[in-house]
Formats: C-alpha cells, structure tokens, sequence
C-alpha cells in the first residue's frame, strides 16, 4: 500500500479530546476514528492491526480444538428473559421494534450458544464442545472511555465449551489459560494471571488477564518475584504483604487492564435452556459449560498503552499493520518502486511512504505508524538500503537482498 492513497493519513496533532495514549496515538497515526464515546471506526490500518490479532488469537483457540461460528448479534428478548439477563444485566442494550416486539444487543452470547449447543449435544459423544466467535458486542457501559479500551461496542472472542463432567471442564479451562498465555506471548505482551470472583452466576473462581498498565480500570497487587497475582477487589492480601506463595517479596500494588477471562458457568446456562444428554449409562444429564472471553480491540488499546515513545506507536511484529514501511527520498524514487514490487513479490507487508513530503515528515510519520522496521531508499544510498528498526535509533545500509533475508528471518 502506498502513503499516497491511504485513506486516512497521519495527522499533524492528537485528537483534543484523547484522555489516553492509545486514544491519542490512534487516532492521530490513521488506525481508529471515533463516532461517539466508545464507538470506532478501525481505517484500513486499524483493520490490518485487528486482522493480526485476530488470526494470533484463532490459531490458539483452533489448535485446541474450538470450531468457530458467526453468531447473530441481534437477539430475541426470550431468550434473555430464559436466563434473567434481561431484567438483571444493566448493560444489556434493549431494542424496541415498530412490531411491539422488543430485542437485546448481544453482550455476550450464551443466550445464543446454549440453544445452537442443545441441537448438538445428544449424547456423550458429542462432548467436550467448543464453539468460539470473534466478533462484536454492544454494553451499554457507563462510561465509555480510555479510547478502545472501554467501548459500548467492541469486538470480543468468546468462546464457550460444554463438557460432561467438572473435570473434564477443569482440564479445558486450564488448555485455554496456557493457550491464551501463548497468544499473548506472540503479541509480546505479558499477561499476569489472576484469581477472582466468577461473576454473577457462580461463586466459582475465574481467571483473569491482567495487563500492568496505568490506562487499565482494576487494581491488582502482584508479587515482583513469582506469578502470585490477585484482583483487589477480592484480596485477602494488602499491599506491602509479605507473597503469600512464595515468601520472597512484598506485595506491590498496579493498575491493570483485564484483556481476557476464563469463567466456570457450571450448568445455569444448561439448565436455563434444558439442555439434557445421554450418558454412556444410559442416564439423562446436563452438561457443565465454561465461557473464555478475550478483548481483541481492547487488546489492541492495551498494546499502544504499553509499546510507544514520544514519537508515536511501536507494534510488536506479529500485530503490526506492515512489516515495513519504505521511505523514498530525493533520487531514490526508481530504487523505491523496484524494492516495493520485490517486497511484495516476497510476501512482505509494505507500505510505502510514496509522498511528495521532506525527510522529516516522511520520518516523523514512520515513528507515528510504527512499523518494526523502516527502510529509506535516496540518492545517497546507491544501489543499497538503509534499514532501522522502530526501536533503535541508528541505521545501517544492507543490500536489497541482505533486506529481504532479514525480513524473512533467515
Ligand atoms: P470489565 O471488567 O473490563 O468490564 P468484563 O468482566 O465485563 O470486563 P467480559 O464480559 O468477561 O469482561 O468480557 C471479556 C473481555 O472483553 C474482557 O476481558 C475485556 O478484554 C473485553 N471487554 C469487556 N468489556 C469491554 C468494553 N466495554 N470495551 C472493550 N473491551 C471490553
Ligand atoms: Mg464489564
């Protein structure tokens, strides 16, 4: 892609309302723009990122066995009335239509999966399940803020599974939690693990993933020197306590963001929608079901939180909306295009800052995007190409065929 035809260029300034980086930063670099608090609209940028994590998060959730569906986000209101949603949820958007029939917004989907899983699961050999979306939901938060950390629209994997016995949901649950700390290594970001309460329908323990960030809205205390990790507002610990696990340091306090959750949802969802199968006894009964929820938008708010300087983004490779971004200057222009074509013949994401712009805009807009890696073709660098990574301050020349090596990671 070329700078010249990206619909939605760099801008010289923030956007004034931005009360965080990733809002700030986002917005400015060309990735988002904002409709209303909470709402975005992701530009072929912001897409490519989203498109990144996607795939991060989908090859984790596949390679452990979960089948992805497209599921409605308009819902009818039995279904929610079924669960007792409708009445208890406050977030849950209602819909009026014309017909006197009222609707919800989806803000998550066990009113949906439950019934779609009750076709499926006849017997005990239709279990485990594990059925998983990527795909919007629509809360009707409060407050809407921190750019696309908290949104009244946002965009969620979940994914629930159905199992026959509390063990075998034990064992799934803790799959997930290694595949979901694999995704986040991918996309360089430490998630802490955290224990909390299971939320309104079970007082079960659930998982939380928790990124050290002062964007974040929950507190945790942490132990510097293991992974004991607790979210405050179920702590038996306070700051300053000597780790309860491993005894080695003291307890220290940190605003997190919560980029994903495991939960235990027990049979209320199976019992709600009378869900009953055969077992291999012959016997009637109901599965035990668990929901793995993970923010990919947010994630992606979270990465800008954490991965940036004075000059604008820095994406880890694996979320970055191309691996390169070419700068053409004074006299390399022919250089550029013949490198441009040979990157994209190899598969490598470029995009190519094409403009008619000084070296220093052209620079300063390559910081703001963030691409690892920027490759400056001119007068001066000949037949060779100057190449720096976004996290470096120096460059070195290499040929264009040392370049491609590198990029292919040989
Ligand atoms: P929070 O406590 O932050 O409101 P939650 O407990 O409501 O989160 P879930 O309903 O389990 O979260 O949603 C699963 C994941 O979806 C969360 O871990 C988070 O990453 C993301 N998420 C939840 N609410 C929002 C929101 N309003 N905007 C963006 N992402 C969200
Ligand atoms: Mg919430």
């Amino acid at each position: 892609m070329k700078v010249s035809q990206l619909a939605f260029k760099p801008l010289k300034n923030p956007p004034a309302n931005a009360d965080t980086i990733n809002h700030a930063l986002l917005v400015q670099a060309g990735f988002v723009r904002q409709l209303m608090a909470g709402v975005y609209t992701y530009t072929p940028l912001g897409l490519r990122v989203l498109n990144k994590l996607r795939n991060v998060i989908r090859k984790q959730m596949d390679a452990i066995g979960g089948q992805e569906i497209l599921m409605p986000l308009l819902h009818p209101q039995a279904n929610w009335q079924i669960t007792g949603g409708w009445d208890s949820i406050d977030v849950l958007f209602k819909i009026n239509s014309r017909t006197g029939k009222q609707y919800a917004l989806g803000q998550s989907h066990e009113e949906v999966v439950t019934p779609l899983a009750k076709e499926i699961i006849q017997s005990y050999r239709d279990l485990p399940l594990a059925l998983y979306q990527i795909h919007w939901k629509f809360r009707d938060e409060l407050r809407a803020k921190s750019g696309i950390l908290r949104g009244r629209e946002f965009e969620m994997k979940d994914m629930y599974s159905f199992h026959e016995t509390p063990q075998d949901f034990e064992r799934f649950y803790q799959e997930v939690k290694q595949a979901y700390l694999r995704a986040y290594q991918a996309i360089d970001l430490i998630a802490k693990v955290t224990e909390a309460s299971g939320g309104s329908f079970t007082d079960k323990i659930s998982y939380e993933f928790m990124v050290l960030t002062d964007a974040g809205e929950d507190d945790i205390y942490y132990c510097p020197s293991c992974e004991f990790c607790v979210n405050s507002e179920i702590a038996k610990q306070k700051p300053g306590d000597s780790c309860p696990k491993c005894n080695q340091a003291k307890l220290k306090a940190a605003k997190a963001s919560e980029v994903g959750n495991v939960f235990d949802l027990g049979q209320k969802y199976a019992q709600d929608f009378d869900i009953t199968y055969t077992t291999q006894a012959g016997d009637q009964a109901r599965p035990f079901m668990g929901c793995y929820g993970w923010g990919t938008t947010r994630t992606m708010g979270v990465l800008v939180e954490k991965s940036h300087d004075d000059q604008g983004i820095i994406w880890p490779k694996q979320a970055a909306p191309f691996a390169v971004q070419l700068v053409s200057l004074q006299g390399g222009e022919t250089a550029a295009q013949k490198l441009y074509q040979q990157l994209q013949q190899q598969n490598i994401d470029v995009l190519w800052d094409d403009r008619d712009e000084s070296a220093g805009a052209k620079f300063a807009d390559a910081d703001l995007i963030g691409c690892p890696v920027r490759l400056v073709v001119s007068a001066k660098t000949k037949d060779k190409v100057e190449w720096k990574k976004r996290t470096q301050k120096n460059s070195k020349l290499f040929t264009p065929n040392q370049v491609f090596k590198k990029l292919q990671g040989k």
